[in-house]
């Protein structure tokens, strides 16, 4: 199984669009994934990740992508969602609709100017959700920010290939544009969502284990927590500390009940 789709590009240029993949999830229709790959070349973005499409490949795909058939002739096709953004320093979900419990919510250029400063950093995945569902409730807890591109109230819902298309265009229009006007501070290293999903079941259990968190009433406490630590984006010091306290209250509830029996 492929833990780790930037491991698997070769990437020799130096613009920071490099660093950056655009995920597609369960996409139905082949024709969206070939408009797709139409709608990143053009703004210079090779990089296409596709999570379990229902048909891929397809003569479809390949006549809508037109001159970007070399880009899907590269577009990873995996299993998993963690696959598609492991190794990850920013997720960013893309949705047509506003949610519960939402993480910070973007526009589609500031959006793009923020994933281009920190596509110099780290990699960055763009994900999209199927045409009919969107992303599930398990993906999007899994992205650092969402990105909402503003319609008509009274339609929300764009084509999958075109939303991929506005956000592509902002994604170029931010790398040509100069400098970045904002910089990231040099020793913070954000945690990829594996790393940070690995902490989150340890944090989970420890947190069963010291009574805090009440299978019965679990009152949605998990998500706001990982609401939280997705805002907080912690690196690698910062979550090696949170999982030695992880550690020390799994530790101390261990011999409480010891000591009882
Ligand atoms: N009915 C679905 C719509 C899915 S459209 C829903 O309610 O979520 C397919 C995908 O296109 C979405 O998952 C998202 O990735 C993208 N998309 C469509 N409209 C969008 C919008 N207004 N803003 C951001 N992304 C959008």
């Amino acid at each position: 199984m492929l833990r780790d789709a930037g491991n698997l590009y070769n990437c020799t240029m130096t613009s920071p669009l490099s660093n950056i993949r655009i995920v597609l999830v369960g996409t139905t229709h082949p024709g969206n994934i070939g408009a797709t790959a139409r709608a990143m070349k053009v703004m210079g973005l090779e990089r296409l990740v596709l999570v379990s499409p229902e048909r891929y490949p397809s003569g479809e795909a390949t006549a809508m992508a037109s001159s970007a058939d070399d880009v899907l002739a590269n577009a990873l096709v995996v299993d998993d969602f963690m696959d598609a953004i492991a190794g990850c320093g920013l997720v960013l979900g893309t949705t047509a609709r506003l949610r519960s419990l939402p993480q910070p919510l973007f526009d589609p250029r500031t959006a793009a100017e923020k994933a281009v400063v920190e596509a110099d950093a780290h990699e960055v995945a763009l994900v999209f959700g199927r045409e009919k569902s969107g992303l599930n409730n398990e993906e999007v807890r899994h992205c650092n920010w969402l990105v909402n591109v503003p319609t008509s109230e009274a339609y929300s819902s764009l084509n999958l290939a075109q939303a991929v298309q506005i956000l592509a265009y902002e994604l170029h229009l931010a790398a040509i544009g100069g400098g970045p006007g904002e910089t990231l501070p040099p020793d913070w290293e954000p945690q990829p969502p594996e790393r940070l999903e690995f902490y989150f079941q340890r944090l989970e259990e420890a947190l069963l284990a010291i009574r805090f968190l009440n299978p019965a009433q679990p009152k949605r406490l998990m998500q706001r927590l990982r609401r939280l630590y997705l805002r907080a984006r912690p690196d690698e010091n910062e979550l090696n500390i949170l999982n030695g306290i992880v550690s020390a209250m799994l530790e101390t509830a261990r011999e409480r009940s010891e000591a009882k029996d």
